[in-house]
């Protein structure tokens, strides 16, 4: 029989809520989390009803895969409240897409758009109270994939699940950020993972990464794994580069995440009318840039962050400053973006739902 998602998720509600234990104007980045999360189970070769539990523990085997083999996938979105306290989402059937993008690349079951999208509408409107207002916060938003099936057989499970988490949060980074360019360290390659959203990506990032924070480096700017001499992201954020009045990024592929920031920050900088161009970025091209002084701005772009401004880079031992600037490209694409999916200006694109 088909599965009807949108009649057949089962809500349990948690006793009692811990809402009013969280102090909603001093908001860290995902570390509290809201009473609810969907659950849906993919066994016997196919997808059962989802539901809404409270907020819990999962038990796993030791021999689940997701242990041994690392298939694991996640997504971030974000839900947003106007000042009449409606709720939003921002573009989030391309998270529904990436999701499945990423599955196919791990070997796990695509989910059905159904399941995703009314389980998380359900979801987010059992957990509205939970979404912050003030400036810079939202509820965070974490779909994740992940092998439950059992074996010590390098094979793919045959039995995972879906959760989504909602985490209400403040701002991911306080202030600009140093950043140093990776020399030797790749986060993806050429025919690898690198534009799925893969547990496993984030953990091969970490090592490289703390070493440039022991530098003073808060984030990597990672570079191509075949000759290191073009930059390719900026951490877990895809990277913009302003040259003149010039707002450049480079192209995804299959090394880099398919951003969705990325993307709305290219189609609202064109509608700005800013001369925008999308090719690859030598590091080289970088260094001149900045000698010459026609570098102005270079910002990490993700759903996390929204835009987060680099203040200088670190390449083979030097450093390089960013000048300080009034009115800046980042600055201004930020606002047009959060004040479109906070419904604080019209949305041309259709990118609210
Ligand atoms: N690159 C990587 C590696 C990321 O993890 C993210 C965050 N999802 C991004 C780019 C930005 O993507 P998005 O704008 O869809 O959040």
């Amino acid at each position: 029989m088909a599965i009807n998602y949108t009649e057949d998720i089962q809500i349990e509600k948690s006793k009692t809520s811990k809402i009013a234990n969280v102090d909603f104007n001093n908001l860290a980045f995902g570390r509290v989390f809201s009473d609810h999360m969907l659950v849906c189970d993919f066994k016997n070769g196919e997808w059962q009803n989802p539901s809404i539990v409270p907020y819990q523990p999962v038990t796993l085997e030791p021999s689940a895969k997701i242990f041994h083999y690392g298939q694991s996938i996640f997504e971030g979105m974000k839900a947003y409240k106007d000042s009449d306290n409606n709720v939003f989402l921002f573009r989030p059937v391309d998270n529904f897409n990436r999701l499945n993008i990423s599955a196919k690349r791990l070997a796990m079951p695509e989910l059905p758009e159904a399941c995703f999208m009314n389980g998380l509408k359900e979801l987010i409107k059992l957990e509205k109270d939970w979404i912050p207002t003030s400036e810079g916060s939202s509820l965070y938003i974490r779909p994740f994939m992940f092998a439950t099936g059992q074996g010590f057989h390098a094979s793919p499970a045959n039995a995972y699940k879906f959760i989504i988490a909602c985490a209400p949060s403040g701002s991911y980074f306080s202030g600009k950020v140093k950043v140093l360019i990776e020399e030797k360290y790749s986060r993806s390659a050429n025919g690898g993972v690198g534009f799925a959203k893969a547990g496993g990506n984030y953990a091969g990032q970490f090592y490289p990464t703390q070493l440039a924070n022991n530098r003073g480096y808060q984030q990597v700017i990672w570079t191509d794994d075949n000759t290191h001499e073009y930059i390719e992201e900026a951490g877990a954020m895809n990277i913009f580069v302003r040259i003149n009045d010039t707002l450049l990024t480079v192209p995804t592929s299959d090394r880099i995440l398919d951003g969705i920031t990325r993307k709305s920050i290219l189609t609202i900088a064109e509608a700005e009318g800013i001369d925008v161009e999308v090719r690859k970025i030598k590091v080289a091209e970088l260094i001149e840039a900045s000698e010459n002084g026609s570098l102005k701005e270079l910002f990490g772009a993700g759903t996390a962050a929204v835009v987060s401004p680099i203040s200088g880079f670190g390449f083979k031992g030097k450093d390089y400053e960013l000048p300080e600037l009034e009115n800046t490209y980042g600055a201004l694409l930020k606002k047009r973006i959060t004040d479109i999916q906070t419904n604080k200006s019209d949305d041309p694109y259709g990118w609210r739902v």
